[in-house]
């Protein structure tokens, strides 16, 4: 799997900028080719419109040219001296031999001071004809450097079909300067139609040709309107006229379209023809395109958006994933906490922190008492609840730049930096105290219970090293505050480091020994009051390998912590039944075998199948068996395994008995409960008697409950013919102890009951016992 977290996707917004940033960057560039087609499109139609201006220019500039020639010819002809005597016919040739090139653009003809028609091109007759009213007459008799006058657009005087026409004319003078005449020449306007027709381009486009005072006198698309008007009020009327040449886009006056113009003066006249392409047309293929690019890059732009935002989003839910998984591996799910490797993590990081900075840190080991009752009793679900209840009290009692975390099961951590001795206590201190407000579990039935804290510390550098090695000092220590009897602070001391090395070096003996026939099982009797044989306790002894024996207290407190336990009572169990059905092979009258279990025995799920099957292979029945048992065992954590095996264990018809009773818990309800048969006054009881008054009312007082539940009671220890006196005297029923013998081996044993059979009184009994005097305790 790629790791998204660490790299640029951990970012799944950027992939919405980069798409937007790409598709800001592709539209600025199709608007800038938009925009640049554009310019191209208006540099060609500028190019097309400046090209046929010229064209037209020059057409138009030629046959005035000629024209104009004509007229000189004509003029200088007419004044020539002596002409006026030829005879008309060669007036006219003379006058108009050149006017036949500019024939097609109408008639010449010349005029007398009166204005009254002298010459013709087109007859030798000229018509009675006056055209002293036309402005090209009236302007060249009025002014003498008119030049060549081009006139405004009129009808001709003829009949027939009246087209506009226009009149070119020049002065005449004689010699003195007085004016004369004119030679003039008429031009059919249709002329420069035709010629505009052949170059006309789209359907708004434009071709006008004015005179510099603005008349119009041609205009495409044609209009007989338009011949004649003036555009000099207009205001893009004055461009035309202050240059030769130019072009500019406009708004027609005529027609309100924008165009774009191109003008050129036609030579030397005072006559400028203008081009007019109509931007829609200019524009109209660059639209198209532009239409086109436009749709295309505006679904290339959504469909890119879309993508980056897919993208995204499928990123994002990675992300989340990936967080996900993060907080798996590195969190405890039920409390959030940092779970054991992201622990792990946070030491290593805070020991490289405190190293740098020659500091000391503390690791706290938290360890909840008693939890899994709370799980066997209210459920898995409550349990839960009193876990995330418990982690976010610990996370109040400590500071932000400190760590707590879940090590599993009931087991927190919390690891404190810049800690010394001082301040590790008091935090522990408070976490004690958090931890042990009752938590409501059930707001319904107001359930509330409470739970108490045991906590092992270890400080860096002073207990260690490495993380490691603190962590397990702190959980030595946590073991020490359990031992010292829960809801209590130890700090690591090596002594429990060599204690506990000692402890496991015991429990590595103890179990070769268990393998190796290293124990061995004595017995000790129990009487009752006239010194009868009643039964007998089964108790196990290591001697280590011909070194002092270790006391049972100590080995058997080892081998309960290790869970060794389950196999030596298992053992004991065998052992003691073999030996019972020995002695009673022998002949020996032996009633009853106890033995001494504990809770761990009850928790085997085939416990009570293996004392029927040890009972069968040794040809017992249940009635020959009690099981010694102290309150504890009803006190465990998984105290409804127990209670099955128990009830299983009665429905078998197996006694049971409590051991050490008075010692425990002071509910005496599980006495009715578990159907137990026997009480044993513990020895502490016994030994008091005699001597301590209160011991002896206590004694009495148990007693007292065995005799009111109908129970055996059996008193422990008994040393003295005192102590036996006194408990007979308050109605004990049974005795054990040195007074009558120490706990024997099994060859002992027989020996004191063959003696004991033949002499059961007590106080001789323990003569005997001490005659014996092979004993094993
Ligand atoms: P317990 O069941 O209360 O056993 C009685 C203890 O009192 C025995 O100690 C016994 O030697 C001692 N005792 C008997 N009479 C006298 C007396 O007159 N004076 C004095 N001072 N002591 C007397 P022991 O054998 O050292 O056993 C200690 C404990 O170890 C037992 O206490 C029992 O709880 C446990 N234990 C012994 N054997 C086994 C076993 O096979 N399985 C289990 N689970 N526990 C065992
Ligand atoms: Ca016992
Ligand atoms: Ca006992």
């Amino acid at each position: 799997m790629i790791r998204f977290a660490s790299s640029l996707f951990a970012r799944p917004a950027l992939f919405i900028y980069a798409g937007i940033g790409i598709t800001l960057a592709t539209t600025g560039v199709t608007v800038a080719s938009l925009y640049e087609m554009r310019l191209d499109a208006m540099a060609q139609a500028r190019d097309a419109a400046q090209n046929l201006t010229i064209s037209l220019q020059k057409e138009i500039e030629r046959n005035l040219d000629i024209y104009q020639l004509a007229m000189c010819d004509a003029a200088r002809s007419i004044e020539t001296p002596g002409i006026a005597g030829l005879p008309p016919e060669v007036r006219q040739l003379v006058a108009f031999s050149t006017a036949t090139n500019a024939k097609e653009l109408g008639a010449l003809f010349a005029t007398d001071a009166t204005g009254k028609l002298v010459l013709d091109s087109r007859s030798t007759q000229p018509r009675k004809l006056s055209v002293s009213d036309r402005d090209y007459f009236q302007i060249q008799r009025q002014q003498k450097n008119a030049g060549l006058y081009i006139s405004a657009p009129f009808l001709p005087y003829a009949a027939g079909p009246r087209l506009p026409q226009i009149a070119l004319s020049r002065r005449l003078e004689d010699r003195n300067g007085q004016f004369t005449g004119i030679v003039a020449g008429t031009l059919r306007l249709g002329y420069f139609r035709q010629l505009f027709e052949d170059s006309i381009l789209g359907r708004h486009d434009t071709i006008t040709l004015l005179r510099t005072d603005g008349t119009v006198l041609m205009r495409l698309p044609f209009h007989a309107g338009d011949i004649g008007k003036s555009l000099a009020g207009g205001h893009s009327f004055p461009p035309l006229v202050q240059s030769a040449h130019g072009t500019f886009v406009d708004i027609a006056v005529l027609d309100h379209i924008e165009r774009l113009y191109s003008f050129r003066r036609i030579g030397s006249y005072p006559l400028v023809v203008v081009v007019g392409f109509a931007t829609d047309d200019i524009f109209a293929g660059w639209r198209k395109r532009a239409m086109a690019l436009g749709v295309v890059s505006v679904i290339l732009d959504v469909l890119l958006i879309l993508l980056s935002l897919m993208f995204s989003r499928q990123l994002r839910k990675r992300l989340a994933m990936e967080r996900r998984l993060k907080r798996l591996a590195w969190f405890d799910s039920l409390t959030g906490l940092p779970n054991r490797v992201q622990l792990q993590k946070e030491a290593f990081r805070i020991l490289t922190n405190a190293n740098r900075n020659a500091s000391t840190f503390a690791v706290l080991f938290i360890d909840l008492d008693r939890f899994k009752r709370v799980n066997d009793t209210q459920g898995h679900a409550a349990g839960d609840e009193v876990l995330s209840e418990i982690a976010r009290r610990l996370q109040n009692q400590i500071q932000t730049e400190d760590v707590i975390g879940r090590l599993g099961g009931d087991e927190f951590l919390a690891i404190l930096q810049d800690c010394d001795v001082l301040k590790a206590t008091h935090v522990a201190g408070r976490i004690l105290q958090a931890v042990y407000q009752p938590i409501l579990i059930n707001s319904k039935q107001d359930t509330r219970i409470t739970i108490s804290a045991s906590i092992g510390i270890a400080l860096s550098p002073h207990d260690g090293e490495e993380t490691d090695i603190l962590l397990r000092n702190a959980d030595l220590a946590m073991y020490q505050a359990k031992s010292a009897g829960r809801n209590q602070v130890r700090f690591y001391a090596p002594a429990f480091e060599r204690q506990a090395k000692e402890q496991l070096e015991l429990e590595i003996a103890l179990q070769r020994a268990l393998r190796s026939n290293g124990l061995s099982v004595a017995y000790q009797p129990k009487v009752d009051a006239t010194g009868v044989l009643r039964g007998v306790e089964a108790l196990v002894r290591w001697d280590d390998a011909g070194q002092s024996s270790i006391a049972p207290d100590r080995f058997i407190a080892i081998a309960e912590e290790s869970g060794l336990i389950v196999e030596i009572d298992a053992w004991v169990m065998g052992e003691a039944c073999r030996q019972l059905a020995e002695w009673r092979a022998e002949g020996l009258d032996v009633p009853n075998m106890s033995v001494n279990v504990c809770a761990a025995d009850f928790k085997r799920p085939d416990y009570p199948g293996f004392i029927t099957q040890t009972l069968q292979s040794h040809g017992l029945v249940a009635a020959d068996l009690t099981l010694e048992m102290t309150e504890r065992v009803l006190f465990d954590e998984s105290v409804d395994d127990i209670r099955k095996s128990l009830d299983a264990i009665h429905r078998l018809g197996i006694a049971l008995s409590i051991d050490d009773f008075g010692t425990g818990y002071s509910s005496l309800s599980y006495l009715h409960r578990f159907a137990v048969k026997e009480l044993k006054i513990d020895r502490s009881f016994v030994q008091g008697i005699g001597n301590d008054e209160m011991a002896e009312s206590l004694a009495q007082s148990l007693i007292h409950i065995g005799k009111i539940l109908k129970l055996t009671v059996t008193a422990e220890g008994v040393e003295t013919p005192a102590q036996r006196d006194f408990l007979g005297r308050h109605g004990c029923h049974l005795y054990q102890g040195f007074l009558f013998s120490r706990p024997l081996a099994p060859r002992d044993f027989a020996r004191w009951v063959r003696a004991h059979r033949l002499c059961p009184s007590s106080g001789d009994a323990h003569a005997q016992a001490l005659q014996l005097g092979t004993t094993l305790a």
